[in-house]
């Protein structure tokens, strides 16, 4: 019997090492499948964007939506960007890919309103690269001319470590943005590294607090005592301030509470294609179904 046991760990032990090693092969390759196909993904129209709507808690409004990268890949499907945006960035592909998301998302917020709806504003997500990259300015500027929107249709959002990064020309470049009426928020609030003296340093529009806080309100008396603090705080200092991630009512219902003014989240909605979104810009409305 206990040889039995023996004999039969041993060769489970071996299949989960051939198991292993095939998930590691598979892995390695798709690593290799996606550092060699992103540079072309961009020319192939690979790319497309998802938006999840952003609603203000007081009224149910869609005042926004975030676009969120999505790579149709030939062979692997529908990726995120935990598939591929770290290795763009270490590619240096970011820029390119990042430029093609600013016109991309402008392209769809004009054809939004050629079709009736109000004008959009869309956050789009920008890398620390693309930040520090020189025609970002300008890149933002021709996007905007080229279909005829305003800035305020706009919100550019990046997180802390990408301010902090280079304070000074950070924020050189951050009061261009604004000067072209372009939003700016500041992404996974609460989760960099950084003290809260680069507040001091512009004005940020808008506050995203990050999902990792808002996921255990409000059984969690410290992610909720930070929450609350970065609403507070948020309202002193005159941003407007989203929590990421919503997916349940008793959120929802801390986060009004608590004069949040903006969500985002799975409760009500997930990202979605521009098609599909449509009908929910169209309804202009959004509000979970409270009990
Ligand atoms: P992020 O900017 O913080 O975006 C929010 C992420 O949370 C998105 O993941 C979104 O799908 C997800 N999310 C939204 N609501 C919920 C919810 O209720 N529950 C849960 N569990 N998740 C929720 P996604 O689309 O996978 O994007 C991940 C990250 O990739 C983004 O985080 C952003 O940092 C980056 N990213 C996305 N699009 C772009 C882009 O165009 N350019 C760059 N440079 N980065 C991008
Ligand atoms: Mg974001
Ligand atoms: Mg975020
Ligand atoms: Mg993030």
């Amino acid at each position: 019997n206990a040889d039995a046991a023996m004999y039969h760990a041993k060769s489970s032990g071996r299949n989960n090492y051939k198991f292993y090693t095939a998930d590691l092969n598979a892995r390695a390759r798709e690593i290799l499948a996606i550092e060699s196909q992103l540079r072309h993904a961009v020319d192939r129209r690979e790319f497309v964007l998802h938006y999840q709507p952003q609603v203000e808690m007081c009224s149910g409004n869609i005042i926004g939506a975030e676009a969120l990268i999505r790579w149709n890949h030939p062979t692997l499907g529908l990726l995120g960007p935990v598939h591929f945006i770290d290795v763009a960035e270490e590619r240096g592909h970011i820029v390119q890919i990042g430029n093609w998301v600013i016109r991309e998302a402008c392209r769809q917020i004009a054809e939004w309103h050629a079709k009736g709806l109000p004008l959009m504003t869309v956050g789009v997500n920008l890398s620390a690269l693309q930040f520090r990259h020189q025609d970002l300015v300008g890149l933002l500027r021709d996007a905007l001319a080229e279909y005829r929107l305003p800035g305020s249709c706009l919100d550019v959002e990046v997180t802390e470590s990408v301010i902090m990064d280079d304070m000074e020309s950070t924020v050189q470049t951050i009061h261009a943005i604004q000067a072209m009426g372009i939003r700016m928020s500041i992404d996974d609030f609460g989760t960099g590294y950084s003290s809260l003296a680069y507040l001091k340093r512009f004005k940020a529009d808008k506050l995203k607090i990050d999902r990792s806080f808002v996921r255990d309100i409000p059984g969690d008396q410290d992610d909720s005592a930070i929450t609350r603090a970065i609403i507070n705080m948020s309202k002193n200092l005159n941003m407007q301030v989203v929590a990421e991630g919503v997916e349940t009512v008793e959120q929802w219902q801390f986060l009004a509470q608590e004069g949040c003014h903006q969500v985002q989240g799975y409760l009500l909605s997930r990202p979605l294609s521009a098609e599909a979104v449509e009908p929910l810009l169209r309804q202009r409305c959004l509000l979970p179904q409270l009990e």
